[in-house]
């Protein structure tokens, strides 16, 4: 038996100043055929999942190409065409196969592509013909398009939300891609459309207990996989939204029952799901009040793992307006500041203008009389076991006394170590601003004495009834109330 696997995936913010091409994936991860590493990155689980199956069973994993880079602005035509064509090339060359098995993100959009990963499974499926097993797995910030349920026999997305479950995913979609191969199962697929875009944290409740549930379904009855699509709120696609999928063995009306039950339980959540956001004064109000430490805020929407550049500066020019000073920022992105620091060294005190370059909704630049603490020539961070490059990095230190980091590779807050990688202690500081929306929260839950929401109004289109979509063709939730009365009309 042969499967060949490849795994391309970014998350593209179509309202982001950024554009992306091959070199932000060059710069996140690009692994050719043979050099992908022993941990599963993000989105290629399904490698290293793959390659235990096949050691221990005896059958050939022909690995292509596994690609991410960090979430940010319309992929170019000619990148996605690359990425694509190395990876048909690849597929064409490791032909007659069994089966296919992708790790995708689902939310990439390039330019003419509305819909990359509908594209690159029809494509797949046109060269491989009907009889050959095709699964993948998603990211639920992705969109669910008609094109790629056609044409994947097995779709599988993360539950969890912080994604701490993507080697489980990955898993998942290697048994069910194996069980179908070996005749054991037939999966047969329903999508619910919810109609709503939300966000919908799965560390909290109502969705804790929600995906605890959806998790004991399978297995039981012909239920084989239940998966969740959350939607990105940034990406102005046609299928933009929530949508449930599920795959039973064999049994269509009972996958079509189970997607429609908790497609209208979830659109019934709409509105309790997020944990309280707040402005950014209430925020350094509550802070100032708190005896806990160390305090973690988040600016949720200046995440660069949503495509926004990560240079915001609001949140830091209030911290500073109130005159702070135990604390520490990790992380904002500046290449060139960081250059600047390199080239001044370490200890050097120096007029730095950092932060808030590169749009208008970022506020505006910093400009500060700085003292370089310390150097870090690709500096990284951990994601549950994977590595998050950060690039060269320097911290500098305000003249009120608190420090930041400046990352040359984009990249949200995922784990502490961001700052203990850069010598800095991160329970020895009251305060600590990260940039992350939820992804953070269960690597700084474990030092936190307190998490603070920070909403602050900026880079991010994080209202949909404002965003203006233009491609968006189906009511939604909070666009528009009751998204079903108005389907129906
Ligand atoms: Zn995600």
């Amino acid at each position: 038996m042969r499967i060949f696997c490849a795994s391309i995936a970014t998350e593209t913010n179509t309202f982001s100043p950024l554009r992306t091409d091959f070199s932000d994936f060059q710069e996140s991860f690009y692994a050719p055929p043979g050099q992908h590493p022993v941990t599963p990155t993000l989105c290629s689980a399904v490698f290293t999942e793959g390659r235990l199956r096949a050691a221990k069973e005896g059958w050939d994993l022909i690995e292509g190409t596994a690609t991410w880079a960090e979430p940010g602005g319309l992929v170019n035509r000619e990148t996605y065409e690359k990425l694509r064509d190395e990876v048909l090339g690849q597929l064409r060359a490791a032909m007659p196969v069994d089966g296919v098995i992708l790790g995708l993100h689902g939310a990439m959009v390039a330019q003419d592509y509305l819909d990359c990963e509908g594209d690159l499974i029809a494509r797949i499926r046109a060269m491989v013909g009907p009889d050959v097993v095709i699964g993948t797995s998603f990211d639920p910030h992705s969109h669910l398009t008609d094109l790629r349920v056609k044409n994947a026999d097995v779709i599988v997305a993360f539950k969890e939300f912080p994604h701490t479950d993507f080697v489980e995913t990955g898993r998942a979609v290697v048994d069910l891609v194996l069980k179908t191969l070996r005749g054991e199962i037939i999966p047969t697929k329903a999508v619910f459309d919810c109609h709503m875009i939300e966000v919908l944290p799965t560390s909290r409740e109502p969705m804790r207990s929600f995906i605890d549930r959806a998790k004991d379904m399978e297995g039981t009855g012909d239920i084989l996989s239940v998966s969740f699509i959350h939607g990105f709120m940034a990406g102005d696609v046609p299928d933009l939204g929530a949508k449930v999928i599920v795959t039973t063995n064999n049994n269509p009306a009972e996958a079509r029952q189970v997607a429609n039950d908790l497609g209208v339980e979830l659109f019934g959540f709409r509105g309790a799901t997020r944990p309280s956001f707040v402005t950014p004064d209430v925020a350094l109000d509550q802070a100032l009040a708190s005896d806990a430490k160390p305090i973690v805020l988040t600016d949720v929407w200046d995440n660069p793992g949503g495509g926004v550049p990560g240079d915001s500066t609001m949140l830091l020019r209030a911290v500073m307006k109130r005159g702070l000073r135990d604390f520490a920022v990790g992380t904002l992105w500046d290449p060139m500041a960081v250059r600047t620091c390199f080239s001044a060294g370490e200890g050097a005190t120096l007029p730095l203008r950092f932060g808030g370059k590169t749009g208008p909704h970022a506020g505006a630049p910093i400009d500060a009389a700085v003292k370089v603490k310390k150097l870090e020539r690709n500096a990284w961070q951990y994601f549950g076991e994977s590595i998050v490059p950060l690039g060269d990095c320097a911290v500098i230190e305000l003249p009120g006394g608190g420090e930041v980091i400046l990352n040359s590779n984009r990249s949200q807050s995922f784990d502490p170590s961001l700052f203990s990688n850069m010598g800095i202690d991160p329970k020895s500081k009251k305060y600590l601003f990260i940039k992350s929306t939820n992804h953070f929260y269960d690597s700084f839950a474990k030092i936190a004495g307190e998490i603070i929401y920070v909403d602050v109004h900026g880079p991010y289109p994080s209202d949909p009834k404002t965003n203006g979509y233009r491609h968006l063709n189906r009511p939604l939730w909070p666009i528009v109330d009751d998204p079903f009365a108005a389907k129906a009309s």
